[in-house]
């Protein structure tokens, strides 16, 4: 999952470390770390997120993603994708692109 500045900011005052929580990319990008096959942020017991109030903005907008060739999908692997009616796929979508805008903007200026 890419992180934005503001995505490590909000985990931050949520108490979440950056250093232990993200990894910087070779192409400038954050993205939350995996442990044992997981992201580092998930109680995997409990089955639950623990940083879910201020979870990354793409887990929001998942299951919404942008599909190989630009356009907007629905993750089908996710069960609730179902339930996403026509106008929140496209709110969500029009999210994506502005988040993946300002984290491709991030990476580019460091
Ligand atoms: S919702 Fe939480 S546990 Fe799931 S990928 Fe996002 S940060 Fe990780």
């Amino acid at each position: 999952m890419e992180l934005s500045s503001r995505d490590l900011q909000r985990l931050e005052k949520a108490g979440h470390r950056t250093e232990d929580i993200a990894q910087k990319g070779q192409d400038g990008i954050w993205r939350v770390r995996n442990v044992e096959g997981h992201c580092v942020l998930l109680e995997p017991k409990a089955r639950k997120c623990s940083a879910y109030q201020s979870r990354p903005l793409g887990c929001y907008i998942y299951p919404v993603n942008i599909g190989p060739e630009g356009t907007i999908v629905v993750d089908a692997i996710c069960p609730a994708g179902a339930s996403l009616t026509a106008e929140e796929m496209k709110k969500k979508g029009a999210l994506l692109r502005r988040h993946l805008r300002e984290i491709d903007a991030q990476a580019k200026s460091k």
